[in-house]
């Protein structure tokens, strides 16, 4: 029968709620249990899809095209395996199935409510995953803080199932314990005050994960458990980690893993070995050298915006064992005029997917300088995209370049509708997404970057390449060297002549993990390396290539 944990969040967000989920997820998986992740929002978006960055980061898509929280991203960063649709669910989506099933006459007259109706549809989505046998525990992050109006449905669903499943359900709840520098003390308080509101709802925690900046002392444990209902050795410590990818060492160290187990009335399975873990946070840890990339993005001042790229690149830079410094370099402010003193440190240029006209003359501007200055260059969707306007422009001399999404009357649109997907916009559904096969010419680099002719990554996108103009762009050194078998429709670009010029239409940085970081990713670092080694070593570069 499968289990559940619950993750709740009490006095403040941005704890760490779903690094602390993930973490625990890995441990588990460690010790041998198939567990899987999942994100219940409180915001009445049906998906993050339709947010700005601004509100929300990085929208994460997952294999089978679904929008979701960025969290995802680091259940699969952490966990090494794909989420879906299923694990991720928002009050929007609740209240649209139930809506639904109200104007189909499903209720048959009776009132609608929030208590049975909709938390009954939170219940029946919470245990989705747990129904046909795959996973032995499933553990649902809960977004938001305990208190806020919006959480309530989901804290009284978790009450019920807690009330119905008995000892098959638990409640880890991650809290702050802060410290009050004047009185040099940690403080207990706010925690206090968290489980206090949760239990007002008939909620009490099971474990309290307690993020600090100062260890947790022994006398302090006692109080926490003694006020909040629970056993000292629940009371786990989450003191601050140089890196997120420590937090599951941290975890195991402090025995989360294990006191969950004993408390769902599990064995403790196998000792988790995470050989592969640990071999790549050592990499983590001690660099060998490092490289600076440009990061070009109208939303680089955003943290979480460019999430997985961020991560991808930390991934590679490991099997690299090179630290990668990103240098963020907002489109809007870069111009032709400012270009070099913006750029010329870099050891490599990528530029950022995106949606719009802003800061796009930016972008353009710093895949000429990647070209001209054979710089390794690494262009993701919009990236991809607008390589190919500026090759348009600047190598075909077409002035008028564009994308159609930019310049709907051009044209010269490279980059553009397609007739297939007009038809499926007028059908409400806009933007190819999840999964796609591309084929591969043998002879390109990035066949052999994957060592693979077939391969399969994610889309979130509504133009494509042109392929009217398909041959001007071959016969002028742009090859398209990827394809979608089915349809055509082009999905990676090479410069053949330069050292790192990639395009891609799809996004690799979904699919980059701890244990598999995306070969794209490594070979841009190790690009952006030799790029390193050769400005500040010439001869040093041109005898080893000799000698090869
Ligand atoms: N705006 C572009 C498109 O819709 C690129 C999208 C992206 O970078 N994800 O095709």
């Amino acid at each position: 029968m499968t289990k559940y944990i619950f993750v709740t969040g009490g006095v403040t967000s941005s704890l760490g709620k779903g690094i602390i989920a993930a973490s625990l997820a890995k441990l588990l998986q460690a010790r041998g249990y198939r567990t899987t992740i999942q994100k219940f929002d409180p915001y009445i978006n049906v998906d993050p899809g339709t947010l700005n960055p601004y509100e929300h980061g990085e929208c994460y898509v997952t294999e089978d095209g679904a929008e979701t929280d960025l969290d995802l991203g680091h259940y699969e960063r952490y966990l090494n395996t794909f989420t879906s649709q299923a694990n991720n669910v928002t009050t929007g989506r609740i209240y649209q199935y139930v809506i639904n099933k109200e104007r189909e006459g499903a209720y048959l007259g009776k009132t609608v409510q929030v208590i049975p109706h909709i938390t009954d549809e939170i219940k029946r989505r919470m245990t989705l995953l747990g129904q046909d046998g795959q996973y032995d525990i499933v553990i649902t992050e809960l977004g938001g803080t305990v208190g806020d109006i919006e959480s309530l449905p989901y804290i009284e669903a978790v009450r019920q199932l807690k009330w119905e499943m008995g000892d098959s359900c638990i409640v880890v709840h991650l809290t702050l314990i802060p410290y009050l520098k004047a009185a040099k003390e940690l403080k207990t308080k706010p925690t206090q005050h968290s489980v206090k509101m949760m239990s007002e709802n008939g909620l009490t925690p099971d474990v309290l994960v307690c993020r600090t900046e100062e260890p947790l002392y022994q006398e302090l444990r006692r109080k926490i458990a003694l006020f909040c209902n629970v056993t000292p050795e629940a009371v786990i410590e989450a003191l601050d980690a140089d890196t997120i990818y420590s937090v599951p060492l941290e975890m195991m160290r402090e025995k989360l893993d294990l006191i969950c187990l004993q408390k769902l009335g599990l064995a403790k399975g196998t000792e988790p070995e995470l050989g592969k873990w640990k071999d790549f946070l050592n990499k983590l840890r001690y660099p060998k050298s490092k490289v600076t990339i440009g990061l070009i993005g109208k939303y680089v001042e955003l943290q979480d915006a460019y999430k997985s790229i961020l991560e991808g690149l930390i991934h590679a830079g490991a099997m690299n064992e090179c630290k990668v410094e990103v240098r963020n370099i907002h489109s809007e402010h870069l111009t032709l005029e400012n270009a070099v003193e913006k750029l010329n440190n870099v050891d490599a240029i990528l530029v950022a997917p995106g949606f719009g006209s802003r800061g796009i003359e930016g972008k353009i501007e710093a895949i000429r300088y990647a070209r001209e200055k054979n710089i390794p260059f690494f262009g993701i969707c919009l990236g991809m995209q607008m390589a190919c306007v500026e090759f348009a422009r600047n190598v075909l001399h077409m002035d008028k370049a564009h994308s159609t999404e930019m310049n709907p009357d051009t044209n010269q649109g490279v980059i553009a509708m397609m007739e297939e997907q007009k038809k499926i916009t007028q059908m409400g559904g806009t933007m190819r997404l999840g999964s796609y096969d591309c084929e591969l010419r043998s002879d390109s680099k990035t066949a052999a970057i994957y060592g693979s002719t077939h391969i399969s990554e994610r889309h979130r996108h509504r133009y494509e390449f042109n392929n009217d103009f398909i041959n001007d762009y071959e016969n002028a050194g742009m090859i398209p060297v990827g394809k979608n078998p089915k349809t055509g429709l082009v999905e990676v670009v090479e410069i053949p002549t330069h050292p790192f010029f990639v395009g891609v239409q799809f996004h690799p940085e979904y699919k980059s993990t701890v244990e598999n970081p995306h070969p794209l990713f490594v070979a841009f670092v190790k690009a952006a390396k030799e790029n390193h080694e050769r400005k500040n070593n010439p001869s040093h570069v041109f005898e080893k290539s000799v000698a090869e």
